[in-house]
């Protein structure tokens, strides 16, 4: 694990790394950019950034998930 991470939606890092922030997916979002996930409205001026980022990760999961959901369904 990267123990100086990189924040996927600000693209900072925090200044105490890993404890200001949290993992989704095994991506990092700081304390900050959570906040304003959580609050971000549509018309805010960085919520089709921060859609556009989340909806990424979201892809990616769903993508690890079907490989994991055929792999069982073969056997
Ligand atoms: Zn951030």
């Amino acid at each position: 694990m990267n123990l100086v991470p990189k924040c996927i939606i600000c693209e900072q890092v925090p200044e105490k790394g890993i404890v200001e922030g949290v993992f989704l997916n095994r991506k990092f979002i700081c304390d900050s950019c959570e906040e304003h996930i959580a609050n971000v409205m549509p018309g805010d001026q960085h919520y089709d950034e921060i859609v556009e980022k989340i909806r990424l990760i979201w892809n990616h999961n769903n993508s690890l998930t079907n490989t994991f959901v055929n792999k069982n369904y073969k056997q």
